[in-house]
């Protein structure tokens, strides 16, 4: 089994510039890091919440750091499949093209933020 580190950033006024969308712990060509042991990953996280945490603008807090199956991970860095009907649209609600989710407004973002940051915490093998 290989593992990700996802990080949940908490904002004040969400959703500007996309505070909270949840990122995976990646490398500087965006490849998600990978590590081979659950433990590995664990004590990656338990270092950074020992370390002093400088709050961005905005930001409200230390973010949440996750361990996740690299396949839980992968699928939201490569924005599931890259496939926005992977989202449930029925909760949406886009102020625009008549009821039916355009994907690109602000309302529309939320969803997809908060849809991705539930998905890693219902698929969290460790919450830090
Ligand atoms: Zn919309």
């Amino acid at each position: 089994m290989t593992y990700q580190i996802a990080i949940l950033r908490h904002a004040y006024i969400p959703d500007l510039q996309g505070d909270e969308t949840p990122r995976i712990y990646s490398d500087n060509q965006d490849n998600p890091i990978e590590y081979e042991a659950f433990d590995e990953a664990k004590s990656v996280i338990a270092e950074w919440d020992e370390e002093v945490y400088i709050l961005s603008h905005n930001e409200s807090g230390r973010p949440t750091y996750l361990v996740v199956k690299a396949v839980d991970g992968d699928y939201i860095h490569g924005g599931r499949n890259s496939d926005a009907s992977n989202y449930d649209w029925s909760a949406s609600d886009c102020s625009r093209n008549d009821g039916d989710a355009c994907g690109e407004c602000n309302d529309c973002n939320r969803l997809m933020i908060n849809q991705d940051c539930q998905y890693l915490l219902d698929n969290a093998v460790y919450r830090s």
